[in-house]
């Protein structure tokens, strides 16, 4: 059966030239990069050239960098490092209702210890205003934690004006790129943020391997105590194949975005208009231009997201109702509830991710399949007769 993977915001194919650079590093040049003589500074060398090539990406220095074992540690990192070493300025964190788990949770773990978190509302599109992030600032707020670019919905948040507003505060900024970086342009400078977190598999690289880029002269505490490595910020040894794969999937990126995110708009707007033209009570979540070039975020109505997953995947279509990371909950998705959906609308959400391998042909078969899909789940459906 043919199979169509329209779930790049989940995880995504790791390109060959990517899976080709890791090779060497487990076998021939396996050496520990802390290690002195030659297969040591081989690896060495290795690590500090990715390092080299992230930072190129974003517009940061090398020794901004810090290897993670992905998002989730890169945002536990930033919220944790930033928050204990800081304390004494502070306990105020400013953040978003939207923003993934690997906030959120923090955030929450942060409170049990202490700490006050603003969980700031977003508009009917996912957008934070910057006038609110302002009015929320104390004498007491040391971060604000604001995601570049929504998962979900895939709206892309005004992250400059944020960072405007927090280095005029003096107060210290991070962001989630990891569903931006490598995809549309990013840089630190321009965002003016002070720490952002990127994920290896997001971008067509590794899973399991991250970085964290921590602006030259921000307090942070470590949370791995060991050997020196990562200047002491991260002890362990270096994942040199992974950490080779991220620096070939960033420089990869850096080549091949534009042209990349130009196709993925062409198809997620073919997607977005064949979809509310064909299946009738089908409305977009997420703002209209504001929005990542290869997400597709809808709810049906009368129909569950998850019945939906169900018959695509029966098709070879794979899809999502929202992050992959939420799936193991029945709850509807946070995001879509604080972007104001009801509840029982939000459990019909569908969200497609495209990415670079996907082709006209993909669109034209979702298409073709998905209405007769809905239509036999509609007849299925208590919610279609007594709510239409
Ligand atoms: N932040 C966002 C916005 C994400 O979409 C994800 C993954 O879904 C993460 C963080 C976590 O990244 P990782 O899977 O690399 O831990």
């Amino acid at each position: 059966m043919r199979r169509i993977y329209l779930d790049h915001a989940a995880t995504s194919p790791t390109r060959p030239e990517v899976v080709e650079a890791m090779l060497p590093y487990f076998i021939d040049a396996f050496g520990n990069p802390s290690s002195i003589y030659s297969y040591g500074q081989e690896a060495r060398a290795a690590v500090e050239e990715a390092r080299t090539k992230v930072a190129k990406l974003i517009g940061a220095r090398s020794e901004e960098i810090v290897f993670t074992s992905g998002g989730t540690e890169a945002d536990n990192y930033a919220l944790k490092g930033v928050a204990y070493a800081n304390e004494c300025k502070g306990n105020h964190i400013i953040t978003t209702t939207i923003e993934h788990r690997a906030v959120l949770e923090v955030c929450n773990f942060l409170e049990s210890r202490g700490f006050k978190i603003t969980y700031l509302p977003v508009d009917e599109y996912g957008l934070v205003a910057p006038d609110d992030v302002k009015r929320a600032i104390t004498d007491k707020t040391i971060l604000i934690s604001v995601m570049h670019a929504n998962n979900e919905v895939g709206t892309i948040e005004p992250v400059e004006e944020i960072g405007k507003i927090a280095r005029e505060a003096e107060v210290y900024f991070h962001t989630d790129a990891v569903q931006t970086v490598g995809h549309i342009p990013v840089n630190v400078d321009e965002l003016k943020v002070d720490l952002l977190a990127i994920s290896g598999h997001k971008l067509y690289g590794p899973k399991g391997v991250g970085a964290l880029y921590v602006r030259k002269g921000t307090k942070l505490v470590s949370f791995m105590h060991g050997g020196g490595q990562e200047r002491k910020f991260r002890a362990g040894t270096e994942n040199v194949p992974a950490i080779v794969g991220l620096g070939k999937a960033v420089e990869l990126a850096g080549q091949k975005m534009d042209k990349e995110a130009e196709e993925l708009v062409n198809l997620r707007d073919k997607l977005i208009k064949g979809l509310v033209e064909r299946i009738d009570h089908t409305h977009l979540n997420g703002h209209p231009t504001r929005r990542l070039p290869n997400n597709v975020n809808v709810i049906v109505d009368f129909v569950e997201g998850e019945s939906l997953l169900l018959s695509l995947d029966s098709e070879g279509i794979c899809a999502s109702t929202g992050s992959a990371c939420g799936m193991a909950s029945p709850e509807p998705s946070h995001v879509l509830l604080a972007l104001g959906v009801p509840p029982d609308q939000a459990r019909g959400s569908l969200r497609f991710t495209l990415g670079q391998e996907n082709t006209e042909a993909d669109v034209e078969w979702v298409l073709e399949v998905l209405p007769g899909i809905v239509a036999r789940l509609r007849t299925m459906s208590p919610l279609s007769e007594s709510q239409k």
